[in-house]
Formats: structure tokens, C-alpha cells, sequence
């Protein structure tokens, strides 16, 4: 396991010749086995925390009341947890004591998937005690054990068989799913919080689209502690659009994406990415673009335009473009050009991003990113002059006229009509008072 990594290495047998058993276990295992980089080493051992304390040098109280100690390496850190079995599952939601046990098959079998069940010796040697390396030659994501009760024991565990089923490539096995969709409803008992960081996850993760399908039949979102008001079965209206979200390098042009797909308007959008605990810069990312692309359809809708073979009238679609990348940033012209560019151009949908993916999305494309350098500034930082500048000029007292006023030039500029430049802001300034 050097290979893996020395300061693993060096860690197991320092246990071991203390005269304890060590092993790697649960998502480093699984995928050093698939031959898959690893991110976190996990060490499960027979020593109690104190003893893994007294074998090293350098640790850290990590989190004793799970039983884990952190070993600080030059080599790097490592969490090294007890065996332990979990006694009680109150609330549906994993307990938050546990009980110390000597044996490593016992350890292994609180865990949730088969493949996350392996344990590796300081040799190499792979503990498979529920097969877990014959399920993934099948293919199969499959529970430790009884899978209703698993699920039933902590719901958390669905979604996360969703997303390693997506993220691996791997088809639920069938006891399993049949598990899920009976516990579905257990789901809300997971605080948002968790249901957030899995679905992140499957966003930012290799098979957004499978997720999403595998979400939806489910039925999982129908069930979290909080109903959110987006109608996510429209998803299956969107088929090929789905499968372009993985040609989105960014989670956040991801979500916009996924997000736009549901047809819903922006302000409930920021709604529902609230309920589900998103950053605030996470959720005005992603509502930025939302908001824009909204602005320039309700241009189009407001042009005699209910004819969806229309081309849009370049002039003033070049001006709700310019506007909106001024009010709504640059970051989210930039995404809304990116999310357009992977979509598929033939679109068989109705409705009206339907219409918006066949009028204005070609023409931006062609001309949004041209647009977008004709703007001179898209902030007031870059602007000119500052409400300051304009209250000394104008001999008013400062206020929040200022911001009104700081606006429109900053407006007026990016659509070309004043250049960036102090004299002729005061100028205009002067003239619009
Ligand atoms: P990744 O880090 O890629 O998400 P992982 O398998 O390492 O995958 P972690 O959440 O880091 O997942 O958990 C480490 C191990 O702990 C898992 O492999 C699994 O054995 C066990 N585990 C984690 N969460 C649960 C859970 N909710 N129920 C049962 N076992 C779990
Ligand atoms: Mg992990």
C-alpha cells in the first residue's frame, strides 16, 4: 500500500507493531481497487483513541466522540477511528454515539454500500467480507445487508446511493432500489444542510444527467424536510438537455443550467436554493443567470413575437443584452453564452424557453460575446466618477440619489451612449438632474 500512499503506509504499520490491527478502509479502498485516484484515507484500527494517540507523536482530537483521532504526518494527515458499531439510529439520521468493538467485520458492516465495505492491510491484502469487488465487476451498487432497514436505519444513505450510482456508473441492484423507493419518504427526516452537499455532488460529479433521472424515478425529491417549489419532473421534458449539463465544467453554470430547464422564475429559484441551504454567493450565481436570460425572453415576449419562428429584431435584443449583463454582472452574461452553447440546437419543446432556444439563444450566440466587449464598464466601480464626484459637482448634499443617478450613466455607458470618461458623465449628469 505504499504505493497508495506512504504516510498511510507508515501509519498502519506503527499500529500493527504496536501490536494493533489497522487497515484501510471504506471510499479509499474502493477506489485504489478500481484503480480510480483516491481523495481521503480513512484508517479504521482495533487500538482505542488513547492508544492511537500514544503510538504517535503529533495528533489531533479530531472527533473522539466518533472514536477518531487525527495523525499528523510530514507526509500528510490521517483520521484514524476505533472499530466501532453503531448502536442505536435515532430519528433516522445516524447516531451520534457509538460503541468501540475489536472486530473489523463488525466495523465493515455498519457501513452502507458493499463497495464501500473493503478494508485493505498494510500488505495490500483486500477484507471483502460482503463482496464488494464481485459487485463492482457486476456493476452493482448494492446495501451491506438488509437494505430497507440500512436506508430505514439513516435515509442520508438514498442519496448517496443515487450519486455513487451516478458518479460510478453503476446500476442499483434491484433489492436495493426497491429499498429506496419503499423508504423514500424517510428523506425528510435529513436535514437540508446534507441533502444539499449530496446533490451538489451529483451536479458536480461525472453523470449529472443519470443523477437526475435516477433522482427523479425516486421519487426522492418529493420527499425532503422541505417542499421546494420547483416542478422538477419537467426535467423530463428536457432529455437532451440534460445530457449536456456534463459538457459545463462550472458548478454553478451546472445548476443554472439544470435550474433553467424547470421553467420557473428566478425570485423562486432563489426561493428553493435558500430552502436548500446554497451559499449566498452560490445562489446569486446561479440566480444571476437565471434572471438574465428571463429579462432578455420578456424583451422578445414584448415584441410582437408570439410567432416562434420569428428572428428576433437584433437592435433591441442587443440592448436588453447590454443592460442586463450590467445589472445582473458580466460572470453571468459570460455563463448564459456557455449554457447556450452546449444546449442542442434541436429542441422539440414548447413553451417559452423553447422559444427562447430558437429565437434569441442563435442570435446571441453570434453576437453576445461582441456585445459583451463593445461594454465599456459593468460596475459602477469601473465607472468614472462616484456619487462623491457627483455631489461635489452637482453641489448637492449626498444621498441616495446618488445611487439612482450612478446607475443610469453606468446603464447608459455600457449601451454606448456616454463614453466612460469624467467630463462627459458630469455632463450627462447635469443634463438628467
Ligand atoms: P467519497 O469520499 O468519495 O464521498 P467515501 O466512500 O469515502 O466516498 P465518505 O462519506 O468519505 O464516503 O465516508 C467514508 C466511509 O464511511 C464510506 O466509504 C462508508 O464506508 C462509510 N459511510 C459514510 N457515510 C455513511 C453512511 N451514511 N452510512 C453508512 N456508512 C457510511
Ligand atoms: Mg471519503
Amino acid at each position: 500500500i505504499e504505493v497508495i500512499d506512504r504516510g498511510a503506509s507508515l501509519v498502519l504499520s506503527k499500529l500493527t507493531e504496536a501490536g494493533y490491527e489497522a487497515y484501510l478502509v471504506g471510499g479509499c479502498v474502493r477506489d485504489a481497487v478500481l484503480g480510480r485516484p483516491i481523495k481521503d484515507i480513512d484508517i479504521a484500527t482495533s487500538a482505542l483513541p488513547e492508544q492511537v494517540m500514544s503510538c504517535f507523536p503529533r495528533t489531533a482530537p479530531t472527533g473522539l466522540q466518533h472514536g477518531t483521532v487525527t495523525v499528523i504526518l510530514s507526509q500528510g494527515t490521517y483520521e484514524v477511528t476505533t472499530f466501532r458499531k453503531e448502536t442505536e439510529y435515532e430519528g433516522f439520521r445516524r447516531p451520534t454515539s457509538v460503541e468501540y468493538i475489536s472486530d473489523l467485520t463488525e466495523d465493515l458492516k455498519r457501513r452502507d454500500f458493499t463497495m464501500n465495505a473493503m478494508a485493505m492491510d498494510a500488505v495490500g491484502v483486500v477484507l471483502d467480507p460482503f463482496a464488494g469487488q464481485k459487485d463492482l465487476e457486476l456493476g452493482v451498487l448494492r446495501c451491506v445487508g438488509a437494505a430497507e432497514e440500512r436506508f430505514g436505519e439513516d435515509a442520508l444513505r438514498m442519496l448517496r446511493c443515487v450519486r455513487f450510482a451516478s458518479t460510478y456508473g453503476l446500476e442499483v441492484e434491484s433489492s436495493t432500489w426497491q429499498a429506496l423507493l419503499a423508504q423514500a419518504p424517510l428523506l425528510r427526516h435529513i436535514a437540508m444542510e446534507r441533502v444539499r452537499s449530496e446533490l451538489q455532488r451529483m451536479v458536480e460529479g461525472t453523470a449529472p444527467a443519470r443523477a437526475v433521472r435516477l433522482l427523479l424515478a425516486s421519487r426522492l425529491t418529493a420527499h425532503l424536510k422541505k417542499q421546494l417549489p420547483l416542478p422538477f419532473e419537467r426535467w423530463l421534458a428536457w432529455d437532451d438537455a440534460l445530457d449536456a449539463v456534463s459538457a459545463l465544467e462550472g458548478q454553478h453554470d451546472r445548476w443554472a443550467m439544470l435550474l433553467m430547464l424547470l421553467e420557473m422564475p428566478a425570485d423562486t429559484v432563489r426561493t428553493a436554493l435558500q430552502e436548500l441551504t446554497f451559499s449566498r454567493a452560490d445562489c446569486e450565481a446561479v440566480v444571476a443567470v437565471l434572471a438574465l436570460r428571463e429579462a432578455v425572453a420578456a424583451q422578445l415576449m414584448s415584441g410582437a413575437s408570439q410567432n416562434a419562428a420569428m428572428v428576433p429584431d437584433p437592435a433591441p435584443l442587443e440592448r436588453v443584452w447590454k443592460l442586463g449583463a450590467v445589472r445582473r454582472g458580466e460572470a453571468a452574461a459570460r455563463a448564459l453564452l456557455r449554457l447556450l452553447s452546449v444546449l442542442p440546437q434541436s429542441l422539440e419543446q414548447r413553451g417559452e424557453l423553447a422559444r427562447f432556444l430558437q429565437t434569441a439563444a442563435p442570435e446571441l450566440l453570434r453576437r453576445g460575446d461582441a456585445w459583451l466587449k463593445e461594454v465599456p464598464c459593468f460596475s459602477l466601480k469601473e465607472l468614472a466618477i462616484s456619487g462623491t464626484d457627483l455631489a461635489e459637482e452637482l453641489g448637492r448634499q449626498p444621498g441616495p440619489w446618488m445611487g439612482i443617478l450612478l446607475q443610469q450613466l453606468l446603464e447608459r455607458t455600457a449601451l454606448g451612449e456616454i463614453p466612460n470618461e469624467r467630463e462627459s458623465l458630469l455632463l450627462a449628469a447635469r443634463a438628467a438632474k
